[in-house]
């Protein structure tokens, strides 16, 4: 794709595959959507998916497959201990990150809870770039607290600072000093951000925190989930890479870590996930207790189908043609969105684009969660479901409050390989509606709220009718129309 030039002015994203295998979607009339909404409890993790059109929630286990991983899939060699299939995917991991040991888990957190469960003693401290929601959750239900050290340019939503990602090496020396490294389990970094918008980290910065690290004995820990687009964004904007394949690329990354770990739901097209190392003390620590809570050591709660399409979805994922789909879309919708004057976090990341609530929905108060408006409204006028990742998406204080979010952010993911081009219009026009009528959109409340991730299974409310409001400004506009 990247070679491309057209007669036209136009810049066009175009993907080098082709689809063959469709599902078909089902959009309802907006009066439906506002039922299945409050049924929902304004939440859209508790919609149902019929009641969706286009799933823009997560980029996480709906990425698309490609023929050889379905192929792949069929001479899975299923058996309890010793399968084939585990030994390919640990060659696979081998090849690509020179990792001599592997741990399998079911998912990304999996491996999350076996590794806080090892290494944090309560009073600790883990420094990072910035949380994910179960990372953090871990560390904490252990005794651990966070420390985000994210560079301050990398909070700014409108920006083009090329990699947003990176740790602000001022304040990790400082942390370490402040702290004393006995205090710190493990520097955390987590390459495509997540809840800042997808934005990448810098090998550059890697090598200075991963340096630290060896430095004061601090074992230095890459969150690998969101990988493959922070390999692109390596390529395309760290000049020293450029001439370098994304095999290279990845090698130099896990050289610089002890300890990596990921979520195959995310890397690899795949599902399940893991943990790779050549620190046989580390391994050895967390060996036991893969048994314990995951499967056997030769599938850790995977399938041995789902291993399969995993390693050649990793295979995939040292495919530059393979990598870039997913951010080149993102770019474009990031474009046209600003085109449009609506507020968005830039430059474009990996995972999805991010529209910022905090300005969108300025009119609301932060305690009424202007994400989560903005998700909720979304839906209604469009049948696009996306994700708060804004304060509902933060525990409260200990003290009761609400711990109000830097960010204010509605995530409309772009799973990997699978929306089109004339969907993602679609997304951005019934945007650009919303954003024309957005001062009908109101607050939400909590009706009922779990005390950890209350994002998941949380419910609210609006505080006055604005979804009927809202509703009724669509049928003006758009008449019988979906
Ligand atoms: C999704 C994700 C996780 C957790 O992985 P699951 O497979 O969902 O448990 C951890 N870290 C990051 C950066 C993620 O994006």
């Amino acid at each position: 794709m990247a070679n491309i030039k057209y007669y036209s002015e136009d810049t066009i994203p175009l993907e080098m595959h082709k689809v063959r295998i469709i599902q078909k979607l089902l959009l309802l009339p907006i009066e439906e959507r506002l039922r299945s909404l409050r049924e929902a409890g304004f939440n859209t993790f508790l919609l149902k998916n019929r009641d969706v059109f286009l799933d823009m929630l997560t980029d996480s286990g709906v990425n698309a497959m490609s023929d050889r991983q379905q192929a792949a899939m069929l001479i899975a060699d299923d058996s309890y201990a010793g399968s084939e299939t585990f030994y390919r995917l640990e060659d696979k991991l081998t090849e690509i990150f020179q990792t001599k040991y592997f741990l399998p888990t079911h998912q990304g957190r999996a491996a999350e809870h076996i590794i806080n469960s090892v290494l944090i003693k309560p009073g600790d401290t883990v420094l990072m770039n910035y949380h994910f929601t179960t990372s953090k959750a871990h560390v904490t239900v252990n005794g651990g607290m966070v420390e985000e050290l994210i560079i301050d340019a990398g909070l700014v939503e409108e920006s083009d600072l090329l990699f947003k990602g990176d740790i602000d090496i001022d304040k990790l020396k400082e942390a370490i000093t402040r702290l004393g490294a006995a205090k710190i389990p493990y520097v955390r970094i987590e390459v495509g951000t997540n809840l800042i918008g997808g934005q990448p980290v810098s090998i550059a910065n890697m090598r200075e925190v991963s340096a630290i690290c060896k430095e004061h004995g601090i074992i230095s820990l890459c969150d690998a989930s969101l990988l493959a687009d922070n390999l692109y964004f390596n390529k395309i904007r760290e000049d020293e890479f450029k001439d370098k394949s994304i095999l290279e690329i990845t090698q130099t990354i896990s050289s610089l870590f002890d300890l990596l770990y990921f979520s195959a739901r995310k890397l690899g097209y795949g599902r399940g996930g893991g943990i790779i190392t050549n620190n046989e003390r580390l391994f050895d620590m967390m060996k036991e207790l893969i048994p314990l809570y995951e499967g056997f050591m030769t599938y850790g709660g995977m399938s041995v189908r789902e291993m399969e399409a995993l390693t050649i979805g990793l295979d995939e994922t040292m495919d530059e043609d393979m990598i870039n789909q997913g951010p080149q879309f993102i770019a474009y919708m990031v474009e046209e969105l600003k085109k449009r004057g609506i507020p968005v976090i830039t430059p474009p990341g990996g995972l999805g684009c991010h529209l910022n609530a905090m300005k969108f929905m300025d009119h609301i108060p932060q305690e009424e969660y202007r994400a989560g408006a903005l998700t909720a409204a979304l839906y209604l006028c469009s049948g696009v479901r996306g994700m708060e990742r804004g304060t509902i998406s933060e525990d409260r204080n200990p003290d009761g409050s609400d711990h109000l979010a830097n960010m204010e952010l509605l995530r409309l993911a772009l799973p990997r390989r699978v929306f089109t081009m004339s969907q993602v219009k679609y997304a951005v026009d019934r945007i650009a509606w919303l954003y024309a009528n957005r001062h009908l959109v109101g607050g939400l409340r909590f009706v009922e709220e779990p005390k950890v991730l209350r994002f998941f299974l949380g419910r609210l409310d609006a505080v006055n009718d604005w979804p009927e409001q809202l509703m009724a400004k669509f049928r003006e506009d758009f008449g019988d129309s979906l």
